[in-house]
């Protein structure tokens, strides 16, 4: 965490009180990444080639995930007041809440109480996903659950996204972290089908409204194999495993003879390769957003990876009038 913080939140906050709620917030935050951390630990060895793990193995993660998003909740909570992560908060002493003895409040109030003290409202979807965990999380501490290893695997997997999009939305910025201390998750769970199913039918939903490199040059991920990308300006960023690829690196690649790609005139950020000569005339093609200057003799529809004389757009994001 960045001095920022402290700096910031004392400037209009009694001293005191400020610097406990940020030290209290600080130490959930940590017990909540480290919890996470440890689903994730257990869930990337599902990737591992060879490896077979029963319902039994896998509990423990569910478990874990299921307090980490508890825990990430009230991080948040205790930023604003740290008594408000309390039961009888009135009660409660500065040392009892330092040592963890007094008791705090359960998943349902910090729920309402993020919509309370910040306006945040939790889509449905993760409501369900982070009340669902909860309960079974208390099935498999005090009771029995018989469940499959599979599904195991997918509630596991449901928690993380969560927690990595609850970090993300409101602990990243607005608590200064230097660095975003999920972003490593993704390429740790890149071999782990029911992680990429999972974050990925998320993702592609979200990608919809995003800007997005349109042609066959970002249809999938070297390091995690989908497509996933977004353009975070001159920097194409694969959601799920966080993959950073500059455009104009891309387009270097696919300009035939050595030539040195030129700016988009079409898009912001993009760049063109030199594509083929058609009558002496150079022909380029934007990498990012598939705009064209002179159309080259071949122009196939079919992506192949050898031909260079190929419309990069992928189908689905031609416009008519391109062709
Ligand atoms: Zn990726
Ligand atoms: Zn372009």
């Amino acid at each position: 965490m960045c001095k920022m913080r402290f700096m910031e939140a004392n400037s209009h906050m009694p001293v005191n009180d400020q610097s406990l709620n940020t030290r209290i917030s600080a130490r959930l935050l940590d017990n909540a990444l480290s919890l996470c951390a440890s689903a994730v630990a257990l869930l990337a060895r599902r990737g591992e080639r060879y490896s077979f793990q029963s319902a039994e193995e896998l509990k423990p993660a569910v478990v874990s995930v299921a307090t980490a998003l508890e825990v990430i909740v009230k991080a948040k909570i205790a930023d604003s007041g740290w008594r408000q992560v309390f039961l009888y908060s009135s009660k409660v002493t500065e040392e009892e809440a330092l040592a963890g003895s007094a008791k705090t409040i359960g998943l349902p109030a910090g729920v309402k109480k993020l919509k309370a003290l910040f306006g945040i409202e939790l889509p449905a979807q993760s409501i369900t996903v982070i009340e669902r965990l909860s309960n079974i999380r208390n099935k498999i501490v005090h009771y029995h659950l018989s469940i499959d290893e599979k599904q195991c695997a997918i509630l596991i997997a449901e928690g993380i996204s969560e927690f990595v999009d609850l970090y993300k939305n409101y602990i990243f910025e607005s608590f200064y972290e230097e660095k975003d201390r999920t972003s490593d998750i993704g390429k740790e769970l890149k071999n782990v089908s029911e992680y990429i199913t999972v974050r990925g039918n998320i993702l592609k939903m979200r990608i919809e409204l995003l800007d997005k490199p349109v042609t066959y040059h970002f249809s999938e991920c070297p390091e995690c194999l989908q497509g996933l990308f977004v353009l975070d300006q001159d920097i194409a960023h694969c959601l799920l495993c966080e993959n950073r690829i500059p455009i104009k690196e891309v387009a270097e690649a696919h300009c035939e003879n050595n030539g040195a790609p030129i700016p988009c005139g079409q898009c912001e950020n993009g760049w063109m390769a030199l594509h083929d000569k058609v009558n002496d005339l150079d022909c380029w093609q934007c990498v990012s957003c598939g705009h064209y200057i002179n159309k080259p003799q071949i122009w196939i529809t079919d992506f192949k990876p050898d031909v260079y004389s190929v419309d990069s757009v992928r189908p689905e994001y031609r416009k008519p009038e391109s062709h």
